[in-house]
């Protein structure tokens, strides 16, 4: 199994980066603002709950996110590996998520972190909120909470994985053309030192 984090602030490419790595990779995408989303779409009280946090730009509790996580590791146990996208967003999750792979003979390889500048990220997120119908990209002090949370909460995920010096910095600038193959590039490089 080949496993890993496409890690970045909100807006840095990580949806539309996933969806080109999966196809290429052959990995089963897991996007936790993907499926928090599609409880919203289904009314669901957990996505009723949730969706009072996210319009406020705030993250989810984590003992939630890690419930779907667990439940999709399971349902998708012929995978080829896991792409993990928007999660672990918190020291919390990302210790959780190492013991439930841990608990499947498996780890995260890599942590490939999309290096963006804060201007970048609120054009790019503005920008989206004109197409996307998500609520949470309207309004730029929505936008702002959530970078904030990420400075806050989820840049000790990459504090985490450094330590077992799992993390690669990419340029996340660009076109997503080029994006894209400095991503493979890192990849490939160590599907092959892997292999070696
Ligand atoms: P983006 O990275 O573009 O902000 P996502 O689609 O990944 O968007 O997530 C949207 C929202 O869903 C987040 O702002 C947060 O409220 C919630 N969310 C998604 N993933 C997590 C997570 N792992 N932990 C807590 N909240 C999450």
């Amino acid at each position: 199994m080949f496993n890993f984090i496409l890690f970045g602030p909100p807006g840095s490419g990580k949806g539309t980066q996933s969806e080109k790595l999966i196809a290429k990779y052959h990995l089963k995408h897991l996007s936790t603002g993907d499926l928090l989303r599609s409880e919203i779409a289904k009314k669901t009280p957990l996505g009723l709950e949730a969706k009072k946090l996210m319009d406020k730009g705030s993250l989810v509790p984590d003992s939630v996110v890690i419930g779907m996580i667990s439940d999709m590791l399971d349902a998708n146990k012929g995978a080829a590996g896991f792409l993990f996208d928007g999660f672990p967003r918190t020291k919390v999750q990302s210790e959780e998520l190492d013991k439930l792979l841990h608990a499947r003979n498996s780890e995260i390889n890599v942590v490939l972190a999309l290096d963006v500048s804060e201007s970048e990220l609120v054009k790019r997120l503005l920008k989206r909120g004109e197409t996307s119908g998500r609520s949470d990209d309207v309004n730029e002090s929505v936008i702002r909470a959530r970078i904030a949370e990420y400075h806050k909460k989820t840049s000790a995920v990459l504090e985490h994985y450094d330590k077992f010096d799992k993390v690669i910095h990419v340029k996340g600038e660009g076109s997503i053309e080029q994006i894209f193959e400095r991503l493979c590039a890192s990849l490939d490089q160590l599907q092959e030192e892997k292999h070696n």
